[in-house]
């Protein structure tokens, strides 16, 4: 417990808990779902509504720049994925960016029909390369081959080589850049999905030379319930291809109100309607947080409180049908910790009842995200603790932790 003590006492990210409301109480282990409340995103919402909306009405596009807030939230994303200026932007959903992202990389590649990726994805990646097909009236395969599998399926009958970085179940983590490097071999191009990366993990997307990326602003970002998404295109092929979703928001001139599409020059052609300020405004006032913070600082934590969790499971948990499904190896590691769990669905309610709040995804996974801005060492072994007592005394085996609510 000492020891526990003084990992927290040198922890060189400790100050940053204080910028979070957390409720009193609470073991929060799900910032890789929905990340908690910045403080001082509340304010800066309540200023967005009530002074710039209820007293510049229609002027706050220009006297407070709302029209820019796409721009510049995405610039301060870029930073956290390494990324340079004017080629990230915050629009819509992670499901729609991937959409943009897919149809320009499917045009770019319009000779191959393969769009590949892994079953690891996270379905609506899935769901928008099944569809997509149907959009463009091309005959596009998906074809879905083991996370571990994928570097092997790559050959130049495949387009586009689509996938998650960071596996949302078991917490696996790709190899990007030789991922990256093997499919530009074989001419194929790249999409990542960072949406359990931006935030969690160091992400160099100049030097893995990626082609496209999306992600979530809801997650490590902490820009709230449904918070805008990302996408990044990289900088030679920023004007290399049609927008699918061709709306005025990405137009070279909108308030021309031409009446035919022309693409605005860079990322801005990956808008499509008007931005959402007040969810916008949240993400942007949630990104400050990460001025001064070294990701590298922010993954050895990560790393150094899975380890911990992993390790503090094991000792006490034995015997439980718990099955760990992270890897132990730090470079095959995301910022999360999963297990195969017997009841994992009553588990984890009991386990957030008893104040330690997880996910649970099917069949039978129990999730752990480990947040380096707001959790303490503490908390890990406290987690680990309660979690070995849900399990000990049974305490998962009532009517009410057994019947599944619509979002688990
Ligand atoms: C969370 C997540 C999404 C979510 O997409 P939305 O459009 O925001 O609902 C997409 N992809 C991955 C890999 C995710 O983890």
């Amino acid at each position: 417990m000492q020891h526990v003590e003084q990992l927290d006492q040198r922890d060189p990210l400790r100050h940053l808990r204080g910028a979070f409301h957390l409720p009193e109480g609470i073991i929060y282990l799900d910032g890789n779902s929905l990340g908690p409340l910045p403080r001082d995103v509340s304010a800066r919402t309540q200023r967005v509504v009530a002074e710039e909306w209820g007293q510049s009405l229609i002027k706050g596009w220009n006297d407070h720049d709302w029209i820019g807030l796409p721009q510049r939230v995405g610039n301060k994303i870029a930073r956290l994925i390494g990324a340079p200026g004017g080629t990230v932007i915050a629009a819509d959903s992670t499901s729609l960016n991937l959409l943009k992202v897919l149809s320009a990389a499917l045009s770019l590649r319009p000779e191959r029909k393969i769009i590949l990726s892994d079953t690891g994805n996270f379905p609506t990646d899935l769901y928008m390369a099944q569809g997509i097909s149907s959009t463009l009236g091309a005959d596009h395969e998906l074809k879905l081959v083991a996370p571990e599998m994928a570097v092997d399926a790559i050959d130049d009958t495949v387009a586009v080589l689509m996938l998650t970085e960071v596996d949302y179940r078991t917490g696996r983590k790709h190899d990007m850049a030789a991922l990256t490097r093997r499919a530009h071999q074989a001419g194929v191009l790249t999409i990542w999905d960072l949406a359990h990366s931006a935030g969690a993990v160091p992400v160099d997307l100049t030097s893995a030379q990626a082609d496209f990326a999306i992600g979530c602003g809801y997650k490590y970002l902490n820009g709230g319930p449904g918070a805008p998404a990302f996408v990044y295109v990289r900088p030679d092929h920023l004007n290399s291809f049609a927008p699918s979703l061709s709306g005025w928001m990405g137009h070279a001139a909108p308030f021309d109100f031409d009446l035919t599409y022309k693409p605005a020059k860079g990322i801005d052609r990956m808008l499509v309607g008007t931005p959402t300020i007040l969810s916008m405004s949240a993400l942007d006032s949630a990104l400050d947080l990460w001025r001064d913070i070294s990701m590298e600082d922010v993954r050895q934590k990560s790393l150094a409180m899975t380890d911990m969790f992993i390790a503090e499971v094991a000792k006490r948990c034995t015997d439980q049908g718990l099955e760990l499904l992270t890897p132990r190896e730090h470079e095959l590691r995301g910022s999360q910790v999963s297990f195969s769990c017997p009841n994992g669905y009553a588990v984890m309610q009991a386990l957030i009842a008893e104040g330690v709040i997880g996910d649970f995804r099917s069949p039978d996974i129990i999730r752990f995200g480990f947040t380096p801005l707001y959790l303490r060492y503490a908390d890990v072994i406290t987690a680990a603790e309660t979690l070995a007592r849900v399990l000990q005394e049974q305490l998962w085996d009532r009517p009410q932790f057994l019947e599944r609510a619509k979002v688990t």
